[in-house]
């Protein structure tokens, strides 16, 4: 019996292969870090990983491509410097696995119209740029479910963002394994069953992002005086009047920014002064300013030192390319199988 039919005895496959991705769409930002890098690392040690810069999708909402080069550049020093390691996972870019290409097109016929409209980060994207409602915007979560199952991967460490485009991807997969046999596991957003992180901006509102407001956004590419400046720039108010209050939301969001990177003693102060009424924001904002330069100014240098060492990037897209394809070529074969598509 061949493996693909053992597992199709079994029924619903699972999978410990990992595949996440980042789009090249600007720099790496703290978002980037908590919701998704910061598992790389962990999980590199334990499982066989595929990461990827996510270049094609970055088409769909930035079809001008001068500056494409200098961010795939950019996003892989940045995760480097981070602490992925391309000898330990498969790090390559999304356009040099032609496969995916293919398994998006039959997956295409497996999605409708009419759910692919309903995807939050669709509607959201539409509305912001209502000039470029494209295909490829509203197939998005095909495209990243083709990317993901390509390696036939069941984990997939994300930011909380991105758990509506994984129950689509199980969806499609559901179809897939019904319509021609049981050839992919089903994947699940992976956060060391913790719950999935959104990182908040800077401004109090919604999550940061690569692509909003700049001056909410902390990225590693940030000088020391750029991190101060937009934290110090911060939302706040007077501050409480009456004792426990409850917490404002931008309040709230700056004391998560802090969980991120400040010692846990520090923030408790700051939580008694604030429920004693007692707390300055001037303070804290500059106690979180210098807690994020600290985090963020050896990442920034490291990544710097690796932009510097072009043939080094190379060898790497070069190498990961090789293994990604290697993994994209073997389920493309089980898949027109599968589908019928094997004349010969
Ligand atoms: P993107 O920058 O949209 O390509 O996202 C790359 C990865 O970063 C995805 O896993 C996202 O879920 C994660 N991510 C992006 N922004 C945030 C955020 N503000 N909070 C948590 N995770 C995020």
């Amino acid at each position: 019996m061949t493996d693909q039919q053992t597992e199709k005895k079994q029924g619903v496959l699972s999978s410990n292969v990992v595949m996440s991705g980042i789009r090249p769409t600007g720099m790496l930002h703290l978002g980037n870090y908590f919701g998704a890098i910061r598992n790389y690392v962990r999980m590199q040690e334990q499982y066989e990983c595929y990461f990827m810069v996510a270049d094609l999708h970055s088409l769909t909402t930035h079809p001008d491509t001068s500056l494409l080069k200098e961010h795939v550049k950019r996003v892989l020093a940045e995760n480097i410097a981070c602490g992925l390691d391309p000898d330990k996972a498969t790090f390559y870019c999304q356009s040099h696995v032609r496969e995916t290409g293919e398994l998006y097109l039959y997956l295409n016929m497996l999605a409708y119209k009419g759910e692919l409209e309903k995807t939050v980060t669709f509607k959201d994207k539409a509305r912001l740029h209502p000039e470029n409602v494209n295909a490829g915007l509203l197939t998005y979560p095909v495209l990243q479910t083709a990317d993901i199952i390509i390696h036939r991967a069941g984990l997939v460490p994300v930011g909380k963002d991105q758990e509506q485009h994984l129950e689509m991807a199980r969806n499609f997969v559901q179809r897939f394994n019904h319509r021609y046999g049981q050839i992919f596991p089903e994947p699940h957003a992976f956060n060391f069953n913790e719950a999935l992180v959104k990182v908040p901006g800077l401004d109090g509102s919604g999550k940061m992002s690569k692509s909003e407001n700049n001056m909410s956004t902390l990225y590693f590419a940030d000088d020391d005086d750029t991190i101060r400046k937009k934290v110090m720039k911060a939302k706040t108010d007077a501050g409480p009047t009456e004792p426990n209050s409850p917490m404002p939301d931008y309040i709230e969001n700056i004391f998560l920014l802090m969980h991120l990177v400040s010692e846990e003693g520090v923030i408790k102060k700051y939580q008694e002064d604030y429920n004693n009424c007692s707390i300055r924001y001037g303070d804290l904002k500059k106690q979180l300013a210098e807690d994020m330069v600290k985090f963020i100014a050896p990442i920034r240098q490291k990544a710097d030192d690796i932009l510097a060492n072009d043939k080094y990037l190379v060898e790497t897209m070069q190498k990961g390319a090789a293994r990604a394809s290697e993994s994209a070529q073997k389920t493309m074969k089980l898949v027109r199988e599968a589908i019928g598509l094997n004349y010969f």
